[in-house]
């Protein structure tokens, strides 16, 4: 049975390794957000949030040209098609119901290339709520389109200045604001990462995913599992969603997709799974890209969103136990798979989920079974990258 323990462990990995200022607001959050989460009222305003805002249930497609290609049955989860363009926003319309109950006024969060800012942005101005989004000041040069979405959005953008001025510095300093806000704030974290009790609180939210995918996969096919789930892992928030109701059933394969960057050995990548080792980052104790004396290694990735030196808990706990399988994943095979699927299907993928995609050439499966690819997001937004890349 995967699950998780009363001090938010799966396995060895969680747990909350937090500066003792921080406790409060943590601690406010964790006696809080299953009862919360589970009351009648919250369940109708989700649901039906998810529904009319966010579009669910999003399409699970069946593939064709894409399957007739792999000799599979080959299905697409399309998060592509929800409000914003991503699987995010199932977690940041979980979060900030969550904070309106527990009566705050102010939602502070941190983004790297600003997805989550932007989800953490749209349901701020849906609720009316004020956003502040910290995020360093070379990504607010390098991401400038999300910055100007949030500030369209309403909220505020601080840049962070210290440092390298990038995703860590801005967590620092939405930590700080925390510790200054107790009371009155709460901190939007957007992925299964971070201290007890939000992995399993985000992996909750984003498990609609694969609640909607064993009903739809039970009508088209007569069966609710397929034999595969591919999805890409930065965090692992889109993943742990599409893995999550499938978690204890031995029978489907689950397949976390990291991304290799330049390569695996490289020094340019995020393949946290391949070259990570034990230790704490964010506030959980996990999987992560770091020095002998403990410093974390920067990563690289093509793709803003996977771009991480560590990894969520619970898949940490999935890889190391053995039931998730990881597969790590070039830029140059990412940009590949996306073009190939743009001109197979139709569909330009943001390049996080591309990574999902290429995975299909290295997973050794047989010929007829029945596979899932979660699609993460659209690939609007990756059109530069694209576009060079066709150059
Ligand atoms: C942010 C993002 C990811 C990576 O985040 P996870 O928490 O690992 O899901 C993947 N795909 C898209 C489209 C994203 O925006």
């Amino acid at each position: 049975m995967i699950s998780i323990d009363e001090k938010g462990y799966y396995g060895k990995f969680g747990g909350a390794y937090i500066p003792e200022l921080l406790h409060p607001c943590v601690e406010e959050l964790r006696l809080n957000y299953e009862k919360i989460m589970t009351q009648p009222d919250f369940q109708e305003e989700f649901h039906h949030l998810l529904r009319d805002y966010v579009g669910r249930p999003t399409p699970l497609y069946f593939a064709k040209r894409y399957s007739e290609h792999f000799k599979a049955n080959i299905y697409f989860k399309r998060e592509d098609l929800c409000h914003t363009g991503a699987h995010k926003v199932n977690n940041t319309i979980g979060q900030i119901l969550v904070a309106q109950r527990l009566n705050k006024k102010r939602i502070i969060a941190e983004t790297g290339a600003g997805q989550h800012g932007v989800a953490t942005a749209t349901v701020c101005a849906l609720m009316g709520i004020e956003c502040i989004v910290y995020m360093g000041e070379k990504d607010i040069e390098r991401q400038a389109p999300n910055v100007k979405r949030m500030k369209m959005l309403g909220a505020e953008v601080r840049p962070a200045m210290s440092g390298s001025r990038t995703l860590k510095d801005a967590t620092n300093e939405a930590i700080r604001d925390w510790i200054n806000n107790p009371s009155d704030t709460h901190y939007i974290i957007g992925s299964v990462v971070g201290p007890h009790p939000y992995p399993e609180m985000v992996a909750r939210f984003q498990s609609v995913i694969s609640e909607e995918m064993k009903k739809q996969l039970l009508e088209k096919t007569g069966k609710a599992n397929p034999d595969a789930i591919i999805a890409c892992v930065g965090g692992g928030s889109n993943a742990a969603g599409a893995f999550y109701h499938y978690l204890n059933d031995e029978d489907v394969r689950l397949i976390a997709v990291e991304a290799a960057g330049l390569g695996v050995h490289s020094g340019e990548t995020a393949a946290t799974s391949a070259i990570g080792t034990e230790g704490v980052i964010h506030g959980s104790r996990t999987l992560l890209m770091q020095t002998q004396d403990g410093q974390i290694v920067e990563p690289y990735s093509i793709s803003a969103g996977l771009d991480y030196p560590g990894i969520g808990p619970l898949h940490a706990h999935l890889i190391s136990s053995g039931r998730a399988e990881a597969i790590s994943i070039t830029d140059k095979e990412a940009l590949d798979a996306a073009f190939f699927l743009s001109r197979t299907e139709g569909i330009i993928p943001a390049l996080e989920s591309a990574h999902a995609f290429a995975a299909m050439n290295h997973l050794d499966y047989n010929e007829g079974d029945t596979i899932v690819i979660n699609l993460s997001g659209r690939g609007d937004k990756d059109l530069a990258a694209y576009t060079q890349a066709l150059d």
